[in-house]
Parts: C-alpha cells; structure tokens; sequence
C-alpha cells in the first residue's frame, strides 16, 4: 500500500504515519521526490488498515498497490529513477556499457579500454568471475581479473562493471568494481540478492534467460527491500524454441518495464542473441523503444576470445555500430 502524503508535510508528518505503520508492524520505505514524498507501507494485509492511515490530517490518498512487486512500482515512484554512478547516469540519456566478455589480461584490457574511451564510452565491462555451462570453459581470472579492471578504469576514468556471482565476495566487488553485475543464471539467487541489498554499489540486474517480467521485477524488489535502490535492469534475451539465435530477445519488456516500473533499463545485445551480425541491427530496436543504454561485448580480436568471442564486436564493428546508435539517439530527441 502507498501513502501519498499531503503536500508540505513535515518530518514530523512522515515520523506520524511510519510511528502507525509501526505499531501495526508494517515496515516502510520512504520515497522523496520533487512534487509529492511517498511512503511504501509493506506487510500482511495492510489494505486492511486503510482507514486508520487516511484518517491522519498529513495524509493525501492510500493507494492500494495490486501488484506483487511494490518499490520498484511506478505507483511507488511516479518519477523514472536515475541511477549516478559517481559523475556519470544511467536513466537519462543513453548509454553504451562495452568491453569484452572477459578479462584475459592486463594489456587486452588496456588496449580495448583505450580504444572505448576514445569514442567516449564511460562504462567498461569485464567479467572476472564467469558463470560458464562447462566446469572445462575459462571461468575468469578471479581477483586478479578484478585488479586489473580496477587498473585501467583508473588510467582511462572508466566505470566498470562485473560480475558478482558468491555473496562472500562482497567485499572485493565494493574494493574494485562500480556496478555489481548480476548474471541470468543468478537472477532469482536470493542470498545473493539479499547481500547486494545491503551493498552501497548499484546494482545491474539481468533478466533470468527463464524468467518472467514479474519474476525479474520480484527479483528487483529483493534487492530495493533489503535496502538498495540502486538499480538498473537488463534484458539479456530469454530461451524460446528459437535455434538461429542463442536467445531470443524480449524487445517489448523495454517499454512494458517502463509502463510497470520507475527502474531504467538497458539491453545486452550480445548476449540477446549471440550472434555479432545481428547486435547493429537490434541497436536500432533498442534506441527505437527508448531504453537507457545498451550492453555490447567487444574484444579485441573476436577470434581469439577467451569467451563468447562469436557475439562480440571488433573495433571498427563496434565503432559503427556505436556512432549509427548515437546519431538515432539524437533523431530520436528531436522526434
Ligand atoms: C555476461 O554479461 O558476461 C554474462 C555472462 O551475461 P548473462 O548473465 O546475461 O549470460
Ligand atoms: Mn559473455
């Protein structure tokens, strides 16, 4: 249920209706925003208590929300919600997350690095711990995996992005990294969701390549009820019956994310569908249905990837793919 409190209401005001929650032992989340402050009333049956809620004089409206899913409902936060990752957004505006499927080593990072941040890409990706379908596939250079992104972050004042796969690895990915990747496969992994909850680091969370909206939107809650709000949704294609494509990617859950949820959402174009022929032409889909950002994997040399080289991008692929997006990007504001 939501509290929309009248406007002007003071401190004392919220402490009024979160002192009730209490006393029902209702939990509460309390959203601020620019023209009304909000607060989530969360627990059994609180629709029942609706009349002791409208009855306090700070009180605008109770709106009982229907869905499963409650913070990270455009009902809770009518506003679209922007995630800062230090100086830079991701909400507003577009932006490219790239960088290879992993790291393999220092010098392969700086170069691709160097080449990302020349066309001013903001957002370097590197995966160091890798959830791989073989126990025989390269599985990542763990921490030294994270160092080195770390490093060169640094050097070319890039944020970088990884995955996080064990809850105990918390605190190395709040030692080097920017934003927490959560995989598919861990999407409905609860610990580690309760754990990223608890983190200070935004949080990119993939689509379970097996889930529904609703189960990833639940996932997403896991992580704003536990105390971080930080998020950033990706869909990353789910598995159809489909066999040209690795994945089949869900176009429609940009904008129907956007209709159910305030969270900014972006798409992993390599992996959607895991083929490079196909991450330009889907580029144009994605700014069409104006998402936040896109995901593309790039290497160096594709061929000689460690991991999903056969989805991944060379620079002068990347290159034009990036500065075809851009320019749509800039039709697209003037439309
Ligand atoms: C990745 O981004 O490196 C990755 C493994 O993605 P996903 O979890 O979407 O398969
Ligand atoms: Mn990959």
């Amino acid at each position: 249920m939501i509290i929309v409190m009248k406007q002007r209401s003071s401190d004392d005001d919220l402490k009024r209706v979160v002192d009730l929650a209490k006393s029902f032992n209702f939990e509460t989340n309390i959203s601020k925003g620019a023209e009304k402050t909000i607060i989530g009333i969360i627990g059994d049956n609180v629709y029942e208590r609706k009349e002791a809620f409208e009855a306090l004089n700070c009180v605008e409206e109770v709106i009982p929300v229907l869905k499963p899913f409650k913070l990270v409902s455009r009902e809770f936060h009518p506003e679209k919600s922007v995630i800062e990752v230090e100086n830079e957004k991701i909400g507003e505006g577009f932006q490219f997350i790239a960088g290879p499927c992993s790291v393999e080593s220092k010098g392969q990072m700086e170069r691709e690095a160097e080449f990302l941040s020349n066309l001013g890409i903001k957002f370097l990706r590197g995966g160091a711990f890798k959830p791989r379908t073989s126990p025989y596939a390269f599985q990542g250079l763990g921490i030294d995996g994270l160092k080195i992104l770390k490093d060169v972050g640094e050097k070319y004042d890039m944020k970088i992005v990884s995955e996080m796969m064990a809850p105990e690895d918390i605190s190395i990915f709040e030692e080097y990294v920017d934003v927490i990747q959560v995989g598919t496969r861990n999407m409905q992994n609860y610990r580690l969701l309760e754990q990223l909850g608890h983190s200070t680091k935004p949080v990119l969370l993939k689509r379970g390549f097996m889930s529904t909206i609703e189960e990833w939107l639940l996932a997403a809650e896991y992580l704003y009820y536990h105390g971080n709000s930080q998020i950033i949704l990706c869909e990353r294609g789910i598995r159809t019956f489909e066999k040209y494509t690795r994945n089949t990617l869900d176009i429609s859950a940009v904008p129907l994310v956007r209709i159910l949820s305030h969270l900014p959402i972006i798409v992993d174009l390599s992996h959607a569908t895991g083929r490079r022929d196909l991450i330009s032409p889907l580029a144009k889909a994605v700014v069409a249905v104006n998402a936040d950002g896109v995901m593309i994997e790039v290497h160096e040399n594709p061929e000689k990837a460690l991991s999903d080289g056969q989805q991944s991008l060379n620079f002068e692929e990347f290159a034009s793919t990036y500065e075809m997006s851009m320019d749509l990007v800039k039709t697209m504001e003037g439309i």
